[in-house]
């Protein structure tokens, strides 16, 4: 099978290599589509530090081809929407119920072999059975839907709230769906790129301006100058997560959402902190919200279709890595069985 196999930081190689075997409790999935997603960009020029090589992409779906011993809910032919995370169920953390912090944590496509390969081996127990009704692009979104869904409900939005969501990539313009199903009174989402803005309209936002001075007027003049309930920075940039900070109200909320480059830092008082009761909250994971982020794209509650803009086949994953070469993208989704 083909599968692209990142050696080092910035060298991505794609080679063809013995189809893997399923271990006991493991299937054997042929990837059908496997998003780009921004970690995949940070392990790739060297920003999130992982053990080299790594087959990236841990957003994907696809059919069950091969099953192991002790495969017991899964058969060949079913279609699979995959949870990357896999769990220890041993360390401290995951008897505790916190799957998410798991101190052994090996994700697909970061520590395990990931979907940007035409075959992946996934343990039974992290393959969701994909509702007829979702194709494999939109089940290869359900990971990152699921990680909204924790972020959304770490992030405490109450009915009626002003709730502003900075960025409208495609997890901007996930979490702003389910911004607005949590019952926001008002919705702005900020976003430098106006096709984007015009999506996040589409999505359900009340407003949608220019980042930076637009948002702060915007959510100024609707909070009668005190400042959003809750903000989300969705855009996995630091200087996003400052301004983040500027927006938000006396004893309100910012959820840090999007994944900056581990190095990155923001400077914050203490002191403003305290005597403004802000609560930040950082999310980055989807313990126990696949079944949820299943549940709300099946239904449409969650509309997934406009998210990818582009597909591409595994020989275009490397240029596809780099925004630059697709300015106006929202989700990528490589198509490993795709030849060029
Ligand atoms: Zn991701
Ligand atoms: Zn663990």
């Amino acid at each position: 099978m083909l599968q692209a196999n990142v050696k080092r930081p910035g060298d991505l190689q794609i080679e063809q290599v013995p189809e893997p075997r399923p271990g006991p409790g493991e299937v054997l999935v042929s990837v059908a589509s496997c998003g780009i997603c921004g970690t995949d960009r940070s392990i790739f020029t060297g920003g999130y530090p992982v053990a080299f090589p790594i087959v990236l992409g841990h957003e994907f779906a696809g059919t069950v081809v091969a099953v192991g011993e002790r495969v017991e809910q899964l058969g060949v032919g079913d279609r699979v929407a995959v949870d990357p995370n896999v769990t220890c169920d041993t360390c401290a953390f995951c008897r505790r119920g916190l799957v998410h912090l798991c101190a052994r944590l090996s994700p697909l496509g970061v520590v395990r072999p990931g979907g940007f390969a035409e075959f992946a081996v996934v343990p039974e127990r992290n393959a969701y059975r994909l509702p007829e009704q979702l194709s494999f692009e939109r089940g290869a979104l359900i990971e990152p839907l699921a990680c909204c869904v924790r972020g959304i409900q770490l992030a405490g939005i109450e009915v009626g709230d002003t709730v502003a969501v900075l960025g409208a990539g495609p997890i901007g313009c996930m979490l702003l769906q389910l911004v607005r199903l949590e019952g926001a009174g008002r919705l702005i989402v900020s976003e430098p790129n106006p096709s984007r803005r015009e999506l996040a309209l589409r999505l359900g936002a009340d407003v949608a301006v220019d980042a930076g001075d637009a948002a702060r007027a915007e959510v100024l003049e609707v909070t009668e100058g005190i400042g959003a309930d809750v903000v989300i920075e969705a855009s996995g940039r630091a200087r996003t997560a400052a301004f983040a900070l500027e927006l938000v109200r006396r004893g309100g909320t910012v959820a840090w959402f999007g994944s900056c480059p581990e190095s990155d830092r923001v400077e914050i008082s203490p002191f403003w902190v305290n005597d403004n009761e802000i609560t930040i909250r950082g999310s980055f994971n989807n313990p126990f919200t696949h079944a949820q982020a299943l549940r709300l794209a099946a239904t449409g509650r969650v509309k997934l279709d406009e998210l990818v803009t582009d597909s591409v086949p595994l020989s275009k994953l490397e240029a596809a890595l780099d925004l630059a070469n697709f300015p106006n993208a929202g989700k990528i989704a490589v198509i490993p069985g795709e030849r060029a």
